[in-house]
């Protein structure tokens, strides 16, 4: 039972159809954990450019907090050096050295001024006389003169006024009077370019944009530069509010100015009123892992259609092999004239339904049927004739044959075995009275019978399950009942004498 049920199993897995549909399942499993593995990689590579970009924003962070550290110092000293009574006494020129430090003005400071109270110019770094501008409406000066405790104060980048076309970031500190009155403002001017020449150096690939920005949304510096946009203020962007309230972060964000989707990462300064941003364009996060995915997903639809191509050739060549197979096993069992089952399948019938016979314990009869006066019809006839006749004598026991259990065989010849299990003889006899009525009612042409057409003669013979008796010797009682068929006129059907018991069931016919 285990064995019959693995066969079928097994039969069933080695299908056309499960190898195709194998075949399939892996393939899409393939392409799912492709489709998954791409995924990840895509997210790898903007974890990458995370990684690049606040790597950058450190390296800018640095450099920009270490020389605001130096300017910071070198406005405290102009202040201190203003205020000095000491250095007050010296003459003009030195007094203006001494407060300028000259090694200070190297570290891209563009200008270096003393404002009186009334935001004059009365002392500048560059010029023995100092020009004859006035500061007062900047709003360094005024953030100064009406807060003493202000300390240092950057402003946003002013077009510069002293060197047109450039862009400057003031920073500044007030000078108090010893009683603590305004007494004026010391102004260091840094020259953008320093900003634009460090975002040059930070390399971000095509498009790659870093931005400085105050922290009141004003732009100090954007890289790729351009002049309109330094000295806007971009408060009312929807990022700003990001810029606001966290320290820290990144995020995707399409550009309004060049409409360039980036990532951007950016943080705020801790010591300075700058926001620094670094972003990565997507074309080029993705570039790699673009080329990457096309590569592979050609791969993958390759090894998918090599794959399709050969489950579709191995089920094909399996089905025509299965049909094969299967006309090879039905040429096995059945008689090529008559298309009944030939004498091989018959032994099998024989044998099996003789053991379940005996196991159950139920009737199995035997009909033997041979055409009458067949010789002749053959000599009258010629052979192929014989074969026509035969053939529709076969299909004629076949048609009266319907249990699936039952068995129509040829035996040989012109002779026929019908195994009928559990049936007793009396429905065996009825069955074979009907078999010869039928083949009497086909009316073929016989002029060397009596009957003048083709008859057959049947011999019945039913084995009784008690009975000890093998089935050879069945066929021999049934070959016995068919020979005194023919002794006493042919045609006819002629039961068995001695059956051993009694039927033990009736059999429907
Ligand atoms: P009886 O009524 O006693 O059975 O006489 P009979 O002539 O049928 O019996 P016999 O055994 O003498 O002859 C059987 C004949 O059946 C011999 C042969 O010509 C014919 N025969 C057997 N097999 C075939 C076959 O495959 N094709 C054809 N055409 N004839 C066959
Ligand atoms: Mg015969
Ligand atoms: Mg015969």
């Amino acid at each position: 039972m285990a064995r019959r049920w693995s066969a079928r199993f097994y039969q069933k897995l080695a299908s056309p159809q499960a190898i195709a549909g194998t075949v399939i399942v892996f393939a899409l499993f393939t392409v799912v954990i492709c489709a998954l593995i791409l995924l990840q990689t895509r997210d790898d590579a903007v974890s990458r450019a995370r990684d690049t970009s606040r790597n950058l924003v450190s390296v800018a962070e640095h450099d920009i907090e270490r020389n605001f550290e130096i300017y910071g110092v070198a406005l405290q000293m102009i202040v201190d050096r203003v205020n000095d009574p000491e250095v007050a006494k010296l003459p003009w020129s030195m007094r203006r050295d001494l407060v300028f430090d000259r090694a200070t003005s190297k570290i891209n400071i563009g200008a270096m001024v003393v404002l009186d109270a009334k935001g004059n110019v009365t002392m500048d770094a560059e010029s023995e006389t100092p020009p004859k501008v006035n500061f007062s409406e900047r709003k360094y000066f005024a953030v100064h003169r009406d807060n003493p405790n202000v300390g240092l104060y950057i402003s946003g980048p002013y077009p510069t006024r002293l060197h047109p076309g450039s862009h400057t970031l003031v920073l500044s500190r007030r000078i108090s009077a010893p009683d603590g009155s305004f007494k004026g403002v010391a102004l260091i001017g840094i020259d953008l370019q320093y900003f634009r020449k460090l975002f040059g150096s930070l390399s971000l690939g095509p498009n790659g944009l870093v931005a400085l920005l105050n922290r009141d949304g004003t732009v100090t510096m954007r890289y790729p530069y351009s002049e309109d946009v330094i000295g806007t203020n971009v408060q009312d962007d929807d990022v700003m509010h990001r810029f606001n309230t966290e320290q820290e972060g990144c995020f995707w964000v399409d550009s309004k100015l060049d409409g360039v989707r980036r990532y951007h990462c950016f943080k705020s300064l801790a010591d300075l009123p700058f926001i620094i941003i670094v972003g990565e364009t997507e074309q080029h996060i993705y570039t790699q892992w673009k080329r990457r995915a096309t590569m592979i997903g050609s791969l993958m639809a390759l090894l998918i259609v090599g794959l399709f191509s050969l489950a579709l050739a191995l089920s094909l060549q399996l089905q025509r092999r299965m049909r094969a197979e299967a006309d090879l096993s039905l040429l096995a069992k059945t008689d090529g004239l008559t298309g009944l089952s030939n004498r091989h399948m018959l032994d099998e019938i024989l044998g099996r339904e003789w053991r379940r016979a005996r196991r159950t314990r139920n009737a199995l009869s035997l009909l033997f049927v041979d055409l009458d006066w067949f010789k002749s019809y053959n000599d009258t006839y010629g052979h192929q004739a014989g074969d026509d006749a035969l053939t529709a004598v076969a299909r004629c026991i076949s048609d009266h044959v319907h249990r699936p259990t039952d068995c129509a065989a040829r035996y040989g010849g012109e002779e026929f075995i019908v195994v009928l299990p559990n049936t007793n003889a009396e429905g065996a006899t009825a069955v074979a009275q009907k078999i010869r009525t039928a083949i009497d009612a086909l009316r073929i042409p016989h002029t060397g019978s009596v009957h003048e057409h083709v008859t057959v003669s049947i011999g019945v013979s039913t084995l009784v399950p008690t009975a000890p008796r093998e089935i050879g010797a069945v066929i021999k009682s049934a070959d016995e009942a068919l020979y005194r068929a023919k002794t006493t006129g042919r045609n006819r059907v002629v039961v068995a004498e001695t059956p051993e018991v009694e039927v033990e069931e009736v059999a429907e016919v």
